[in-house]
């Protein structure tokens, strides 16, 4: 007699930003939950650059000690001429990208997930009101998959595929000093990152360094490294770790969901055409998808997939954006037309959503950032000496 299946009320494919949300957040609802990763482990072989955009820490409060914030945009012509560019009050957050996925698969497991690594979803079969997993021998009423840009459960269950990508790749350095870290370092370059940019990225443990480019092309990371070598002296840093992967940049996917199933995340298509951004967008929708399976599945309410709809980014702005991204710009005119406010107040629009420099410099700004701390740091000595 074979034995019990292990029972869950909800299976999510994938353990990373949307799966772990989704499961912290479906099990803080009183879901039995279990994630599935053909990962050893969370933080294990990061695949992303993993900046945060200031709504991503608006939709999950994450431990500050992961991150590193960054005011300002440093955006580079391909003659290597810079603007910069900043809003008062908004900032990027560069993380510890292994150590946020394994704070977020400890807060998922402190919900009561159960977190299945080194496991691969191969399939599922209907069982009445239930899903068997094929290679498991593990029940679901739901099953959400947050297994990225090649989805597995989307093809096992006929679900929309996402079928054009970027592609990334940067490394990891440590030591690297000729860096200004106030700064995302961005590089327009239509023969080196040709459909999208380049950048260079202060980490809280290591600079990052890399490049994406647009659909049906090859990312050649060292070309970029010989053309910023000058600025940032790669060659007398430790190089200590390779990402790489594929950003889907068509939207998203349809169908997103199917009987007992959805997709969430990549697998869903939910990443910016433009910017390639999806972090934000797995943890506002992984949050959402666990709400609504849990209210589907304890309260008799709607059907997740229809909860959600309403929700759905159409990108339609960002997906005009691709188009134009994808038309191969020559260089000149792109280092021409950064120098000129029109393009200047484009760029500031793209990286800062509508927020402007509201009149101060850069250096304005941050002078007022150290004014700023200094009298929150002296009074709050204040308040200590006079025993408050
Ligand atoms: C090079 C690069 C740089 C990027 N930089 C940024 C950035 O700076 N900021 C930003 O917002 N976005 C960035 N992105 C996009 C961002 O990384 C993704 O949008 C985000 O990771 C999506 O999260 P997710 O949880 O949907 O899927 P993923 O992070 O792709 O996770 C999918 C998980 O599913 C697991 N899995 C897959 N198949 C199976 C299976 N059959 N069985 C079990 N498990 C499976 C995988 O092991 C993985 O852990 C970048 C992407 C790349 C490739």
């Amino acid at each position: 007699m074979l034995p019990a299946a292990a029972s869950y009320d909800l299976v999510i494919v994938g353990a990373s930003f949307a799966g772990l949300v989704a499961a912290r957040t479906a099990a803080m609802r009183g879901l039995k939950v279990a994630v599935l990763d053909a990962k050893h482990g969370a933080g294990h072989r990061v695949a992303t650059t993993g900046i945060l955009v200031k709504e991503a820490v608006e939709e999950i409060d994450i431990p500050h000690a992961l991150t590193r914030r960054v005011y300002g945009v440093r955006l580079y012509a391909p003659n290597l001429k810079h603007v910069d560019l900043f809003a008062p009050g908004y900032f990027f957050l560069t993380t510890d990208t292994a150590n946020l996925l394994r704070w977020l698969a400890d807060e998922a497991q402190r919900a009561g997930a159960h977190l299945l690594w080194k496991t691969r979803f191969e399939g599922a079969a209907r069982e009445g009101d239930v899903f068997r997993l094929s290679n498991l021998n593990i029940c679901a009423r739901y099953i959400l998959g947050a297994d990225g840009s090649r989805s597995a459960v989307a093809r096992h269950f006929g679900l929309g595929r996402n079928s054009r990508f970027l592609t990334g790749v940067e490394y990891e350095y440590e030591g690297l000093c000729d860096i200004d870290p106030r700064f995302l370092h961005c590089f327009l370059n239509s023969e080196i990152a040709p459909g999208y940019l380049a950048w260079v990225a202060s980490a809280p443990t290591v600079v990052q360094a890399g490049l994406a480019v647009g659909p049906g092309r090859r990312p050649d990371v060292g070309k970029f490294l010989n053309y910023t070598d000058r600025i940032f002296q790669f060659g007398k840093a430790r190089l200590v770790g390779r990402r790489a992967g594929r950003i889907p940049c068509g939207g998203l996917v349809r169908p997103w969901a199917g009987n007992g199933v959805m997709l969430v995340g990549d697998a869903a298509g939910m990443v910016s055409p433009a910017t390639g951004g999806g972090i934000r967008l797995a943890f506002h929708f992984g949050r959402r998808a666990g709400q609504a399976i849990a209210d589907h599945l304890l309260h008799m309410g709607p059907a997740p997939d229809v909860a959600l709809a309403p929700e759905l980014p159409g990108f339609l702005l960002k997906r005009a954006m691709r188009f134009g991204l994808d038309q191969q710009v020559p260089n000149a005119l792109i280092s021409a037309a950064l120098g000129t406010s029109a393009m200047r107040t484009f760029a500031q629009q793209v990286f800062f959503h509508k927020r402007g420099a509201k009149g101060v410099t850069f250096s304005e700004f941050e002078e007022r950032l150290v004014r700023l701390s200094t009298s929150i740091a002296s009074g709050a000595e204040a308040a200590v000496s006079q025993g408050k």
